[in-house]
Parts: C-alpha cells; structure tokens; sequence
C-alpha cells in the first residue's frame, strides 16, 4: 500500500467514523483492486432494473387530472421563485414530501449517514449529475447527499418510473430535478441534457443508473471528463456498457460498479425476492398459498428465497434443479423432482434459473385448470411463451399482467407478465432493499470522490469489502441487532484485522439454508 493510499484510508477512516459514530472505529478501505464476482450480462435499454427507486411508483402520479401541456412549455417557479428544474406539477409536492417521509423511515441508514454529517460534509464541492429511478427512495439519496455537501442535478433513467409528486417535492426543495411520468424518447435525452449543459457549472461525479447518462457526455461533452472523478454504476446494463469501454480502453475516468457489491446483491436475489414473490403472486391473483402445491425451478438465491416465503405461508413446494450440489432444498425441507413429475397437479409454477426454455409446451399442455405461470429470472426466456401463440389456444387480457390462456377443451392456465420477470412487472421492491442500494451508492460516490489522484485507474471498481461490510453494519441498528467483536486473541488465530474485511473478496455470502453448499 502506497503512503498515499494509506493517507487517503486514513482520511475516509476518520470520515465516516466522524459521520457515523461507529463505535468499532477505525475503518479502513482495502485499496486493491476488487475482483469482479461477477459479469453482468445485457439486458434491454432502460428496462425497468432493479435499482434505487422502483418502490411504489403507483401513489399519487396517474396525474390524470392534470393538463396536457408537456412540462417542457410549461414556466415552472417552485414557492422560493426558483425555476431551474422541469417537471410534472409543482403543486403535488405536499404529496410527495409525504411519500418521501414513508420511504425515510425505511432508510435507516442514509438517515444516519446524514444526521451525522452535520459537522463532516465528505461530498463538499461535488457536483453530481444524477440519472435514476425518480421516485421517494431516489430522494431520500439526494437529500442526503445535499446534507453530504453535494450539489445535485438529476434526470430519469426510465420515460415512465418518475413519481411525479416526488419529483414536485424535490423541485420544491430547490434540487435541480428533470423529469416526469411519461416522457417521450426527446424529452428523456432533452432532461439529461438540461441536467448536464449548464452555464457555470460542470458536474465532478456521475451516478448513473443504465448509463444513459455516461453516454450522453460521452457523445455529447467529451470534454467534461478532464473534471469528472468518477463514475457510480448502479444496473447490469450500466455496468456491462462500463466494462466494454473499459476492454476497448475508452473509459477515461474510474467507476464504480454498484450493482455487484456483496451486500446489495444478498438482498437484491434472496431477501428481495422472498418478499416480492408473494406480493407480485397476490396482487396480479389474489391467491391463498396456503395448502397450494408450488414447484419452483431452480434454487439459487432467487429460487431459495421463493421456496422459504411460500413454505413459511403453508404452501407444499417442490424444487426442480440440474446441479447435484444443490442437495439443500431437500435439506431445508423441500421435495427435489423433475418437472415433468409434479406438473399435472401443481397450482403455481415459478421459473428461476436464469435459463432458457425450462417450461416448455409440453408441461404447458399438461398444467392443470387454473395453473398459476411465472417467472421470477432475468429474462423472459425462461417459459416458452411463444409456443402458446397458436390458433388453437385462445388469450383472454384478464388485468394488467394477467392473461388467461385457453385450450380448445375449455382448460385455462394463469400467466403472469407474459412470462416477464414477475416481482418488477407487478410489484415493488421493497425500500429497505433499495436503502442498501443507496447507501452503497453513497458510499461509493464518496470513495471516488476522495479518492486521491492515482488510486483508482481508469477502470471499473467494486465498491472495497470494507466498505460493502459497513453498508451491512449501517442496517443493524434498526434491527436492534448486535454484532459480536472478535477478541485479540481470536483475530489472531483467524488471521483477520478486528475490524474486517471479515471475508475475501472471493467470498459468496451464504444464508443459513445454503451452509451447505460448498463447492
Ligand atoms: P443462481 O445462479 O444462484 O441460481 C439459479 C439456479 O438455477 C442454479 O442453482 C442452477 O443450477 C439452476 N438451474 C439452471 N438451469 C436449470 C433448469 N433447467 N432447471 C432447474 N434448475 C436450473 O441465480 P439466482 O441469483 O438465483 O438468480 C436466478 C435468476 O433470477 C437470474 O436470471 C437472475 O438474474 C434473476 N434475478 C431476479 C431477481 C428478481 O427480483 N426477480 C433478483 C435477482 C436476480
């Protein structure tokens, strides 16, 4: 470790020590350069990714009252005479403050993050030229990094995502906010532009959600870059875009890729989908899972995390898998068969291998009356719906993500999203999830921020072990939850530092169901 680097730990130490009040004290930064776990793969442009800010876009925003004049010829002018922002509607901030005050409550650890910061402002001078979700979750984050010392100016990264009464709250606020529900394909790329092309003022930072954003400078404002510290990441797509202009040597500034810290990901596959599976099954079906039979394909964290919460609500779940590692669902209490063994009397089944084609026609044809068909993986590959796009079989539009499909004898199975990813087509995530994601994002933003000249290359970073652990940390309180502190002598004989990182890099995290499964 370089004495600079050294300096610069140091420094963030003290940082955030100071902020957080950490009673373990001295953090440290691990300044190598982290593994990449994991390659992201493609995914569609501005997809609705899993990032900060997919909660509870349906509140207040259907604004079907309002005009249709676009916001774009509208004079706009918050209480304080401000205009610098263009959105939906000014006077629906009230509503969106509420919406706000909901999200904070679940966000303990950005609200810590910015009590503390009274003193300490880490982002003082940075100027962060933001493009996310803008929705409740998304504020709190901005907030906190204006209470960090950051000044922020912001875009969607998604034309329909936007909560108008939130984005109206923001602009209320004095933030610097473009957007609105419903955009057009101009009016996206004319937010990004009004966010980033302003007189007497060049963003520093860049916090990007599927790299929009990156590439609009790119294209359009190369020249930003010689003022740009870093970039943070936060989606797959985003990510991957990274590392391409990484490999062809085009990226002229550090980044960091979010989307893959340990942390964010542990609660994004598993305790995300535990919740959401439910959710996204009750709001589209209304169905009991009590007593339901349910075969769930594939038992990653995804698929774990769907066979506990439908266990734990009296569901009979059955568990199909290709790995013979994978031995834990019949440890955790789970029947491991093949499809083609359950899938006459099953009521519910839910893909989540990330694979293709693993319900095909044939088990279709063979589903009982009133099936329950969905999808829980990356893509919509995973159930052949293309295959029911035939004459003989009829689609009945039940609700919004819900469709009838209907053989000639009159059998009808339920199919969810069009065999979409259920949880992000009909639910929401839930904020305590996102508040991961944001802290991470803080946290990264002020890494890169503080990062003295040399220590990150023009490269794509994980956010350092350390810093992914202390994400972790900062969401104890609010469990009243304790962690127990190595003594000396413990440290020693494990070969650890008393204050982390407590694993390598390599180091997947397992939960208490897949203990065992080691490789
Ligand atoms: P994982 O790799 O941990 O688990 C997938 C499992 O499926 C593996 O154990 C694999 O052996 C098994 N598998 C592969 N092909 C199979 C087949 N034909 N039949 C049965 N089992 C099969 O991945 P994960 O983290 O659980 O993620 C699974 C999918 O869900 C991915 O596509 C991921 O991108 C997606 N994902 C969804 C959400 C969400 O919110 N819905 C969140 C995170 C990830």
């Amino acid at each position: 470790m370089s004495h600079c680097i050294c300096e610069h730990a140091l420094k963030l130490n003290r940082l955030l020590v100071a902020l957080l009040s950490n009673p373990k004290g001295n953090i440290q930064f691990a300044d190598q350069k982290q593994e990449f776990n994991k390659r992201p793969t493609k995914i569609g442009r501005r997809s609705l990714s899993r990032s900060i800010s997919q909660s509870s876009t349906d509140s207040y925003s259907s604004d079907s009252s309002d005009d249709e004049t676009s916001p774009r010829d509208k004079q706009q002018k918050n209480s304080k005479g401000n205009g610098d922002f263009c959105i939906k509607n000014i006077k629906q901030a009230d509503f969106g403050r509420r919406e706000i005050e909901i999200a904070e409550q679940e966000m303990p650890a950005l609200m810590a993050l910015r009590k503390r910061a009274q003193g300490e402002k880490p982002l003082a001078g940075a100027k962060v030229v933001g493009c996310t979700h803008i929705t409740a979750q998304t504020a709190v984050l901005m907030e906190t990094l204006s209470a960090l010392g950051a000044q922020c100016r912001w875009a969607a990264c998604n034309i329909y995502s936007t909560q108008n009464e939130v984005a109206a709250a923001l602009a209320e606020g004095g933030f610097s906010v473009f957007a609105w529900k419903g955009e057009s394909e101009d009016d996206f790329w004319w937010c990004i532009d009004r966010c980033v092309n302003l007189e007497g003022w060049q963003p520093n930072m860049i916090l990007d959600d599927g790299g929009d954003l990156t590439h609009w400078i790119y294209k359009k404002y190369p020249n930003m870059f010689k003022k740009i510290k870093g970039i943070v990441e936060e989606s797959v797509t985003g990510v991957h875009r990274l590392y391409q202009l990484s490999k062809a040597g085009k990226l002229c500034v550090p980044a960091m890729n979010v989307n893959d810290s340990v942390t964010k990901q542990k609660f994004d596959n598993l305790y995300c989908c535990r919740e959401s599976i439910l959710d996204g099954l009750k709001r589209t079906t209304d169905v009991m899972f009590g007593g339901k039979q349910v075969v769930v394909c594939g038992y990653g964290e995804v698929g774990k995390g769907c066979c506990a919460a439908l266990k734990a609500m009296g569901s009979i779940v059955y568990v199909t898998e290709i790995d013979p590692i994978s031995h834990c669902p019949i440890m955790d209490g789970f029947r491991l068969v093949k499809l083609n063994e359950v899938i006459r009397q099953v009521d519910i089944v839910i893909t989540c291998t990330g694979n293709k084609n693993v319900v095909v026609r044939e088990y279709l044809d063979r589903m009982k009356n009133g099936c329950i068909v969905c999808n829980m993986g990356h893509s919509n590959t995973e159930i052949d719906v293309a295959s029911l796009r035939t004459p003989e079989l009829t689609w009945e539009r039940v609700r919004s993500q819900v469709d009838h499909v209907i053989w000639p004898d009159g059998k009808r199975i339920v199919l969810l999203a069009e065999g979409r990813l259920l949880n992000l087509s009909c639910s929401t995530v839930p904020t305590f999830v996102l508040s991961i994601t944001a802290t991470t994002q803080a946290l990264a933003l002020i890494e890169l921020y503080n990062a003295p000249e040399g220590r990150y290359k023009q490269d794509v970073y994980l956010l350092p072990k350390k810093m992914d652990e202390y994400v972790a940390s900062l969401h104890l309180p609010t469990f009243d939850a304790h962690l127990t502190e190595l003594s000396d002598e413990q440290a020693k004989y494990l070969g650890l530092n008393k204050n982390g990182p407590f694993k390598p890099n390599y180091y997947r995290l397992r939960t208490s169901s897949d203990q065992f499964n080691t490789t």
